[in-house]
């Protein structure tokens, strides 16, 4: 890992990092050559303090430099903020398709919005908007894990029993 103390290696890893979905943050002392970010964490690179040696820490780093030296692929997990994000966007594009009212109870979703999978996971359902609808969160629980056909009887019927 000494190659690290050449500034040249150093922007190297870093932009590999970077290219690979890595945040790279500013160091918190001197005696920090590289920290970066990723959403299992934070990986920190050190210096000693005559730049002799080097020194890494969290589990990120050890993972990330192992495929670096070895040429294996290695990608950062996205951070929560951006599956948030991402999830904002499908949102979105659901009240946009649908309408803003709960695909089940038919009220108004106000911030109450879940994102049911219309065909569940567990049933084989993809995670593709074209099988989500927007509900509130207690509908969504009561649909639970119901078939469709089950699911559309029971959107039919709903207010009625
Ligand atoms: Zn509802």
């Amino acid at each position: 890992m000494r190659e690290l103390l050449d500034p040249e290696r150093l922007a190297a890893f870093k932009a590999w990092l970077e290219a690979n979905g890595a945040e790279i943050r500013s160091p918190t002392s001197p005696y920090e050559l590289l920290r970066f970010r990723t959403g299992r964490g934070i990986g920190v690179v050190y210096s000693n303090a005559d730049k002799t040696k080097v020194s890494k820490s969290g589990y990120e780093v050890f993972a990330a430099w192992h495929s670096w030296i070895t040429r294996t692929p290695w990608r950062a997990a996205p951070r929560v903020a951006s599956i948030g994000r991402r999830r904002q966007g499908v949102v979105k594009a659901l009240l946009k398709r649908d309408g803003e009212n709960c695909f089940y109870c038919k009220e108004p979703l106000g911030e109450d919005i879940s994102i049911e999978h219309f065909v569940a996971r567990t049933h084989g359902g993809p995670n593709h908007m074209a099988n989500m609808v927007l509900t509130h969160h207690k509908c969504n629980q009561e649909v639970g894990h119901l078939s469709v056909r089950e699911k559309i009887t029971l959107r039919e019927t709903w207010g009625q029993k």
